[in-house]
């Protein structure tokens, strides 16, 4: 019986951490359906119970696909993201802590964000791209 278990995964993907998400996030969508469900009955439980079962049953076929390549790809895709996220919020938790000595400016150009230090009235400030913004600080 172990062996027949075992022998199940070789050679497919198993659970990588995109497919552990998306067992995740969808039993917390059946949990919160089911929550919905008690207090507004409708659409919106349906739907979420719905996104639940579709991202359970999706985990399990990225389990036990044996194109492993292409579950690599999405998995690297999905850490890229994540990886992402963190940094942006990195960066908002930083600017939050420096918000007292400093103004940020997005650059219209190129997305940098900018920063300056406060009370120097209107000034010119050069982004690296070349763009040129005219900014109260
Ligand atoms: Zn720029």
């Amino acid at each position: 019986m172990r062996s027949w278990f075992n022998n199940l995964f070789i050679g497919r993907q198993g659970m990588d951490e995109l497919s552990k998400a998306m067992f995740w996030w969808g039993l917390a969508s059946l949990v919160l359906s089911g929550l919905l469900a008690a207090f507004l009955n409708g659409i919106l439980s349906s739907l979420f119970s719905w996104v639940g079962l579709l991202l359970i049953i999706l985990c399990f076929v990225r389990a036990f696909s044996r194109r492993l390549d292409q579950r690599e790809l999405e998995n690297n895709a999905y850490l890229a993201f994540l990886c992402r996220q963190r940094r942006r919020w990195e960066g908002r938790k930083e600017r939050f802590r420096q918000r007292k000595d400093f103004r940020f400016f997005k650059c219209p150009g190129c997305g940098t964000i900018l920063r300056v230090p406060r009370g120097k009235g209107k000034i010119h400030i050069n982004c690296r791209c070349g763009y040129i913004l005219y900014r109260r600080t």
